[in-house]
């Protein structure tokens, strides 16, 4: 027999009707979180390649599901973009962070990313407010930005950005090389530092490609005055390559993964550094 179309067409709305369903549930439930406390810090180390030292830490926001556990970024940020819920979490994020890193007994850096979604005119005044109530020296305060966030409106966000450094804290283009404007968005604002993608990385033991690639930026840098960091560094192969092509700083599972401030530990690879 013939399956009835009538009949399939129906159960696909069925099921399309679960996902909506679930997407609408779990954005409620994100709606939920920053009050219920299920959202916390986790912290990587950012690593000088000369001797080992850790220079500062990328925050990195985890929530804790009461039924599906840990959620990860990658599913619950973008929801959060779309809702301007970002806007609420990213603020938590920021202050918390800074609160935690007033209180650390070595005064190293606390890289925060941003969202696109948080460029806005008021960002600035928010910032200011999280060092103040924190007492976070502004100096050791980074914010990371992509720069697809740079590229919706370049001026804008370079007006914004300068507020921004004006307040004494340091701005990172995170994820460089994925975009497209990455030259001329450089030119625009002067960043304090690139944080090379992990997407090289990966490809950096297979790929001649991708070796050139992280060599171009690396001279870029140092012609341009830019601190590179490399991110996505899991291998001692990709960590002798970097030191000989001159990159001084990098991040990855090779030195930590991302954890509660109070599991740090020093990291194999960080002991051999130093
Ligand atoms: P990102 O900013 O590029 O963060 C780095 C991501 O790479 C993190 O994933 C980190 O756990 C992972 N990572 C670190 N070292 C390695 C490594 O050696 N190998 C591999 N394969 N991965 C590594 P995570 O924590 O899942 O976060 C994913 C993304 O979610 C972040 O990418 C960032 O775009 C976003 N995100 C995380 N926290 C926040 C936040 O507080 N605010 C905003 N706006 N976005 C956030
Ligand atoms: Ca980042
Ligand atoms: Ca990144
Ligand atoms: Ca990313």
């Amino acid at each position: 027999a013939k399956a009835n179309p009538a009949k399939r067409i129906c159960f696909y709305e069925e099921t399309m009707d679960q996902a909506v369903r679930e997407r609408r549930k779990t954005m409620q439930e994100l709606r939920d979180a920053l009050a219920r406390r299920q959202f916390s810090l986790h912290y990587q180390p950012q690593v000088d390649i000369g001797g080992g030292a850790i220079t500062g830490y990328e925050v990195l926001l985890r929530w804790q599901h009461p039924e599906r556990g840990a959620v990860p970024p990658s599913e619950f940020i973008p929801m959060a973009e779309e809702t301007g819920l970002i806007l609420p979490i990213g603020e938590w994020v920021l202050r918390e962070a800074c609160r935690e890193a007033a209180t650390w007994q070595q005064k190293h850096r606390v890289a925060v990313n941003l969202s696109a979604v948080q460029l806005v005119a008021d960002l600035p005044r928010v910032v200011a407010r999280a060092l103040a109530d924190s007492g976070l020296s502004a100096d050791r305060l980074e914010l990371e930005i992509t720069e697809t966030a740079m590229i919706r409106d370049p001026r804008r966000t370079t007006r914004l950005l300068e507020e921004l450094k004006a307040l004494g804290v340091s701005i990172a283009m995170d994820d460089f090389g994925t975009g497209y404007s990455s030259l001329s968005t450089l030119r625009a604002f002067p960043f304090d530092k690139i944080k090379l993608d992990r997407s090289f990385m990966a490809e950096l033991e297979a790929s001649p490609d991708a070796r050139a690639i992280i060599r171009a930026v690396l001279a870029l840098g140092e012609s341009l005055n830019i601190h590179i960091l490399a991110e996505g560094v899991e291998t001692p192969a990709q960590l002798d390559f970097l030191r000989q092509e001159g990159c001084t700083e990098v991040q990855g599972y090779l030195f930590g993964q991302p954890a509660p401030m109070n599991q740090q530990r020093p990291t194999a690879a960080s002991l051999t550094l130093a």
